[in-house]
């Protein structure tokens, strides 16, 4: 085909667009795929992601555990043939309670995880059992499924940095973390060797006569082109309503403002090699008596000294010497217009240390003076129910992957190799329904939104 025609154009190089060129291309054979960004590949949301998976997600329905495993697995043949450049590890989610009556519920949601297909339950209640910590690296040979462990002398013997208090752990295993900006750059490289042509500009308009996707027109530094193509896919991240709207579509996303803050652990509080720890309480900051004094008479900030959502988590990040602590904790989950650069509040870094000292007593060591913290992220761009949506829009030609909310390099791979499914025609997975856009059209659906439980959002 030549330079003004192709037979796919992807809007957004973000990672489910990258991914979604790689799995057209490389695994699908499919020859003229354009990507199209007015920014660089990868660098508005994917970027700035805590980069961790896992397949640990409720119901209802086993679409989510379904649709993550076959991701991961991708992932790890990705792994595999790549020589791990991106550095995927499987060292776990570790969730932590000091409440004795949550480990009859750490139990209910390891053995409901089972039943979804994520894996078998161990459960280690004396300090003989044979719980299997995980190794630093790597993800060959690991075991799958949850590790609840409820004794003490096994918690502390094998975790003796997280808070004395705590009672009961679970320990999701088929879980971890990889450099997403590698993963990114390793499958677009894939996929530009297989003829995918990356184009900087904006997609201006999708020109749909008839009904169905004709051509699209991409403004650049160099000026307007059109593109003359049977297929459209709108992957633009956070713009994803936006672009949505050139077809005539209104798709049911909304956005939220997450961030994560890093700082050097240069204490070595939290050992290198420790997982992705979660702590499932809420959490009472703490505050000299002086600092609480001085909150109480501030209208804007006395809310600090009230009991706070539970979720705060973190790990270490970085191979090698780094000393790097990555901290997040989403209190505070308003949907927004997506605006950048992102602001963050100024006190969300100290928020997030003295959140994350209830897990990890350490870190008080940190908060009489502060380490200097670097803050970034972006926005979740989610559907109500917290499920993506990829597969064909009401437009003949017109495809979306989106609504990848906080877990989409985790998923970008199943998300996008469902899509490509579709595009080349092939057989769908029984998961695909829980993703289509069309799904909101069935009465029932709506009646399961209505009564939906968790979301799976941490
Ligand atoms: C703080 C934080 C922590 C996170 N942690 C994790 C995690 O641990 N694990 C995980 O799996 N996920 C995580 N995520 C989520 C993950 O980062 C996102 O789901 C994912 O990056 C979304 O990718 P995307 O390709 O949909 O969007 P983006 O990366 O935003 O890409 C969209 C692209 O579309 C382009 N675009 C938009 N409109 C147009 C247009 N009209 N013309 C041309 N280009 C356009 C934009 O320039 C952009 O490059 C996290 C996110 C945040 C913010």
């Amino acid at each position: 085909m030549s330079e003004a025609t192709a037979e796919v154009v992807i809007c957004g190089a973000g990672i489910g667009g990258v991914a979604a060129a790689y799995h057209l291309s490389v695994r699908r054979g499919i020859g003229s795929v354009v990507l199209v960004d007015e920014r660089s590949p990868l660098t508005l949301t994917s970027d700035k992601s805590a980069e961790c998976y896992r397949n640990w997600w409720p119901g209802p329905g086993d679409a989510m555990v379904a649709l993550m495993n076959r991701s991961i697995d991708l992932l790890e043949e990705l792994g595999r043939e790549s020589g791990n450049v991106f550095r995927m590890n499987r060292r776990g989610y570790l969730f932590a309670t000091a409440q004795p009556d949550q480990a009859g519920r750490y139990l209910r949601a390891a053995e409901e995880a089972a039943a979804l297909g994520a894996g078998p339950v161990r459960l280690h209640r004396s300090p003989g059992d044979d719980y299997r910590p995980a190794p630093a690296d790597g993800y060959d040979g690991q075991p799958v499924g949850t590790d609840v462990i409820t004794d003490r002398s096994l918690i502390r013997r094998h975790f003796p940095y997280l808070a004395e208090e705590t009672v009961a752990l679970l320990h999701a295993r088929r879980c971890g973390w990889f450099s997403g900006q590698q993963l990114g750059m390793y499958m677009l490289e894939r996929a530009r060797e297989k003829g995918v042509r990356l184009i900087e500009g904006r997609v201006e308009r999708v020109e749909t006569p008839g009904g169905r996707v004709a051509a699209v027109k991409v403004s650049g530094r160099d000026g307007t082109r059109v593109i003359a193509t049977p297929r459209f896919v709108n992957a633009a991240g956070p713009f994803v309503r936006d672009v949505g709207r050139l077809l005539g579509v209104d798709l049911p996303v909304f956005c939220e403002r997450h961030s994560k803050v890093a700082f050097n652990d240069t204490l070595g509080v939290v050992p290198r090699h420790a997982p992705m720890m979660i702590w499932t309480d809420p959490v009472r900051l703490p505050w000299s008596d002086d600092e609480r004094a001085e909150l109480a008479e501030s209208n804007a900030l006395r809310h600090l000294l009230e009991e706070l959502p539970a979720g705060v988590h973190g790990r270490p990040e970085g191979g090698g010497d780094s000393p790097v602590m990555l901290g997040v904790w989403t209190y505070e989950t308003s949907p927004v217009e997506p605006r950048f650069p992102v602001e963050f509040d100024p006190a969300h870094a100290e928020i997030v240390l003295r959140g994350l000292s209830r897990l990890l007593p350490g870190l008080t060591a940190y908060l009489s003076r502060l380490p200097k913290c670097f803050v970034d992220g972006g926005y979740y761009t989610k559907t109500r129910e917290n499920r993506f949506l990829s597969g064909p829009l009401p437009v003949e030609g017109a495809y979306i992957l989106g609504g990848l909310s906080g877990y989409g390099l985790m998923s970008s791979n199943g998300a996008a190799d469902l899509l490509a499914d579709y595009i080349a025609e092939r057989s769908l997975p029984h998961y695909a329904p829980a993703f289509r856009l069309d799904r909101y059209d069935d009465p029932a659906y709506q009646t399961l939104l209505d009564n939906w439980g968790d979301s799976g959002q941490l």
